[in-house]
Formats: C-alpha cells, structure tokens, sequence
C-alpha cells in the first residue's frame, strides 16, 4: 500500500497510529541530530521527523534527499511540540521509522511554493511543476467545484447536456476561425466551432428544449488577460422563451453560484443598463459598477470660449474623482502619460482640482472663466476635493472609451475596486448592428441569429442601424461574464438579416442552407445565452488573468510553451493533406 492517508489528514485524534504516506518533498532541514521534511500531496503538507539517536542510517538517508523527490514514509503520528498554527496538520508530525524513495527529481528551475521566484515564461514552460503550487492548484478545484454546481444547477431544472461537434464548418461569432485540413476531402477545411451556436438552435427544432453544455470554443482573435484562443463557455439554450424567462433563470443561477461557492449574498433583480446608457455614462458595455464616477458630457459647456482643442471637438466629456484633489503635479502627468499610451490613444488630458473655498483651478484657467469653470463643476457634481479630468476627441466613442479606460485607472488608483464586492449587472437592448467602417458594410453586433426587438423589426426597411436587439450580457465587475439572445425562429426574417448583413441570396444558402430548412419544418421560439467559464472561475479566484484558472494555457502569442506548439509539421504529413506552405513575407 502506497499510503494509509493523504498529507492533509492527520490530526491530533491520530496520535500514535502507524501510518503509511506518500508524496514530493516540499522542503528539508537539518538542525542538530534532527532532519525535518515537509511531504506534500494535493491535500496538504505533513512534518516528517528523522531522528539520529532512534536510527543514524534512516537519518543519513534522509539527509541526502533533495526537493521534489517522491518518497514513501512509515511512520507513527505524535503531537508536536512545537506546533505550526498555519496549516491543518500543524499539530502533528511524523517520527518516521522506514523511507523508501520512490523516484529522485532533478532540482526544480523555481521554487514550488506560494510565492515563487519563477517568472512567467518559466512557470509556463513547466507548467506541471507550476501546478504543484497550492495557489495554482485551489484555482482549478474552484474550477471543479464551479462546474460541478453548474452542472446539477441546470440538471435539476430539466437541462439536457449534449455535446455537439468539434469538427464543423464556419460560425459567424464575428471572430476568425482556427481551420483543419481534411485529408478525406482534398482542398477542403473544417472549422473550429467559435461556439455552439447553430448546434443548439438546431436541437431546440429537433425539441431538446431545455440544453446545455461546457464546451470547449475556439477564437484566432489577439490575446488579452481575459482571452484564450480556447476557452470553455457555460452554453444554455431554452425554447418557448422570452427575454425575461432566459435572464430570471440565469439571475437565480448566478446567485445561487455567488452564495455556494463564494458565501456572497446578491441582490435580485440585478440592475439593469441599455446598451446606450452603458456607453454614455461609462463608455464601455461592461461597466464596473463597484463604484460610481459617471462620465459626463460636456460640450455645451466648454464650447465656445477659444480653446481650440475643445471647439474643434466631436465630443468632450469629464469625470469627477471623489477626493482625489491632492493629486500632485506628477501624478497628474502620469495620468497624462496613461492616456496617451498608443492602446488608450488620447492626445491629452485636462484636469480642474476643486479648491477647500470652492473655487476651481483648472489646467486651461487661461481660456475658462471661473464662471464657466463653476458650470462645468455644477454639470459634475463635484465639491471641495474633488479632481476632475476632461478628455475630448474627434470621435465620440473612441473619446468615450478613453474616457471609460481613465474612469476605471482612476477606480484602481483609489482604491474602489475590490475584489471582493460584486456589481452585477444586465446590459440589454444592444444595437441589432454596427457599422464595419472596413469593410463598408453593417455587421451583427452579436450575431446574424439574434432577433431583433419586436417593435424595431419596421427599421430594418427603413433605418436599421437604430434597430435594437433582443441581446442581453451579464457583466460582473466590468467583466462580461455571458451574453446570450432571442433568437430568430423565422427563415423569412433570418434571410432579411442576412441580407441586411450583405450577404447574397446563394452566399446565405450556402453556408446557412441547412438552418433556414431546418426553421422551416417548426422551429420553436427560442434563445439562451452562454457564459465565460474561465473569466467567471477567474473572477471568484480574484485573479487578474484567467490564465491561472487554466491548467495548461498558452501565452501571449498563442504559443503553449510546454509542449511548443504550434510546431511544423512533416513535409509528408503536408503532402497527405494536400497542402503547400508558403509563408507570406
Ligand atoms: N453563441 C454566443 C456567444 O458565444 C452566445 C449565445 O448567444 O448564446 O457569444
């Protein structure tokens, strides 16, 4: 028998049991006749004790033991004399009377403990050793423990998982495709499924009317924190549904997740934003709602006195950091600095501190009167010890966002970001469209099967651009945790969209042929959502990336730099494929 019991499991209760355990050498010491070894498993670390006056051999042996050797040890529980209140078994230690060492390990290339000095790349590169880590390690039983609620949550209310093909053709989710050859069908690609989209649109028409699944998903989209080119979406889909049905039911399934997993009590109903407001007030459409700092228009105010930069503006908008007046002059120019980094994009950055006597000193005293300085801190509600900071821009949603990107730095800076508040929040009533400004056509802003809302389905002949969807997200923390749709059950209004989307009556029956059939022979009204398993684990672990909620991630480049892929292939594997590389230059 390879152990009696787990390193985490021994407590007082077991004193003088002989017991049998197994696992990696965390750490060894040597002090005065006595070697100290702190085994490790999954579970736990347990204090083995070798003592040279009950067996020199055993403690010579011991001593020649290095980190992460797996090791066998039979032993007898003892209370400890001094006791370690800092980990479960801290109790106890083990006076051991045999060693067996199962396998030697070569030294590790950084220290597998909570706080490590191993780097990012070399963490990557040893990923397995990494995951020994307790830190890493809660982060995927978190993950486990997720999904496993997740999983009885749905199956309670009759969802049905089923799993849908990996190997498919081209989702339109608006991102591009990760493609594979097939070597049966020369000249021809499968694609990875972005999401599951048409899959479980066509299950609600064979009947399934309650699915789920926790699906793998690809997107060959550039890389952030909050993205991996696979992920795992939480992928829900009802028939006979409205928008209220789809969002009551994944509230109360969020917050019974909030309440089991994090201890966390959330109101009911979330607060809800339109899409519009969402972008007006916090330029984003997923606002972090842990704390206020609502942008604000400015444009009638400012305008007109001769300072160019805001005259010539499309848009000009502040917002007022709470008793943020203090800020220096240098921290100022960082928060210039910010906003002018290329990703953020601002040419620059006004600032008015509001003074103890109420007077507003601002950063263009020349053009404003105090007058005019007094209205733009009116329009902010700012008061003594405020700081506002304006930014304007010839783009009204490029300066909004930038304004959203400063509102969330300055949210940071001053400490209203706790990780452990949740803003939970339902944007709704998206645009049915956007614009590519690329390629000169509209494009689905979620995707082509959303509805539109039933009293803006007449725009769609006449201004489609301000139709609005029947599109909600769920957005915790300014994360968008999921986001789902009403879908369209009607092939004749699926073909308009199509249409409105650009595409050619034979382009639309050639790559959606089969669905505008399949609505044909009685499809259900029906929509569901889908959510971000790896942000929503990361968002419970408090973690900044989801990476760590990831067993084997890639890097910022897409590149797993465990195993080195993506790697060439064989030049025959080439040929069975019929494929020819050619590298563009
Ligand atoms: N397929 C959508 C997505 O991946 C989710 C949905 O509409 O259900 O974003």
């Amino acid at each position: 028998m390879f152990r009696t019991h787990t390193c985490g499991e021994l407590r007082t209760s077991d004193v003088d049991k002989e017991v049998v355990l197994s696992g990696w050498v965390q750490r060894s010491r040597k002090m005065g006749g006595m070697t100290f070894i702190d085994l490790r498993d999954r579970y736990g670390i347990t204090q083995l004790v070798f003592n040279e006056e009950i067996d020199i051999n055993l403690c010579e042996q011991a001593n020649k033991i290095g980190r992460e050797y797996v090791i066998q040890i039979k032993g007898r529980v003892n209370e400890r004399y001094n006791k370690n209140g800092n980990i479960p078994t801290g109790d106890i230690e083990i006076i051991v009377s045999e060693l067996n060492v199962l396998n030697a390990a070569i030294t590790p290339p950084f220290t597998i403990e909570d706080i490590t000095d191993g780097g990012d790349d070399i963490r990557m590169k040893y990923r397995y050793l990494d995951l020994r880590r307790n830190v890493i390690r809660e982060n995927l039983e978190l993950r486990h423990k997720m999904t496993i609620k997740i999983r009885s949550y749905l199956d309670k209310l009759g969802f049905l998982e089923v799993e849908t093909p990996v190997l498919i053709g081209s989702t339109p989710e608006g991102a591009r495709d990760f493609v594979v050859p097939s070597r049966m069908n020369p000249g021809q690609f499968y694609a990875l499924p972005q999401s599951p989209q048409i899959f479980k649109q066509l299950l609600m028409v064979s009947g399934f009317d309650r699915y789920f699944q926790i699906v793998k998903c690809f997107r060959d989209e550039d890389l952030r924190a909050d993205r991996q080119p696979e992920f795992t979406q939480i992928d829900c889909e009802m028939s006979f549904v409205e928008q209220e049905d789809v969002i009551s039911l994944f509230e109360e399934m969020s917050k019974h997740l909030f309440k089991s997993i994090r201890g966390v009590e959330i109101a009911k109903p979330f607060q809800r934003m339109s899409w519009h407001d969402a972008m007006k007030f916090y330029g984003s459409d997923k606002p972090d709602l842990r704390f206020g700092m609502k942008m604000v228009e400015l444009m009638d105010v400012v305008k007109g006195h001769g300072f160019s930069v805001f005259d010539d503006a499309a848009y000009v908008g502040g917002i007022c950091a709470e008793g943020a007046a203090g800020y220096t002059r240098k921290q100022l120019d960082a928060l210039t600095e910010f906003v002018k980094r290329p990703q953020i994009g601002a040419k620059g950055m006004v600032y008015a501190r509001i003074e103890d006597d109420g007077t507003v000193k601002s950063s263009v005293d020349k053009f404003y009167s105090q007058e005019v300085l007094q209205r733009i801190k009116g329009a902010l509600g700012a008061k003594s010890g405020d700081l506002i900071l304006i930014l304007s821009g010839d783009n009204v949603m490029k300066t909004q966002k930038q304004l959203c990107e400063l509102r969330l730095e300055m949210g940071t800076q001053l400490g209203l970001r706790d990780k452990n508040k949740f803003a939970c929040l339902w944007v709704v009533d998206f645009p049915l469209f956007e614009w590519d400004e690329e390629e000169k056509r509209l494009v689905a802003m979620h995707h082509p099967f959303t509805s539109p809302k039933p009293e803006d389905i007449h725009l769609l002949d006449t201004n489609p651009r301000e139709a609005r969807a029947n599109a909600y997200d769920m957005v915790i923390n300014g994360i968008e945790i999921g986001g789902g749709s009403i879908r369209i059950h009607d092939s004749e209004l699926q073909n308009k969209m199509f249409e409105l989307l650009g595409f050619t009556p034979e382009r639309a029956q050639e790559q959606f042929g089969f669905l505008m059939n399949a609505f044909k022979y009685g499809a259900p009204p029906h929509g569901g959502l889908a959510y971000g398993l790896d942000r929503w684990v990361s968002l419970f672990a408090g973690l900044d990336s989801i990476r760590d909620c990831i067993a084997f991630p890639k890097n910022n480049s897409g590149r797993d730099v465990m195993i080195d892929a993506p790697s060439v292939i064989d030049i025959s594997q080439l040929e069975e494929l019929n494929l020819e590389v050619k590298i563009k230059k």
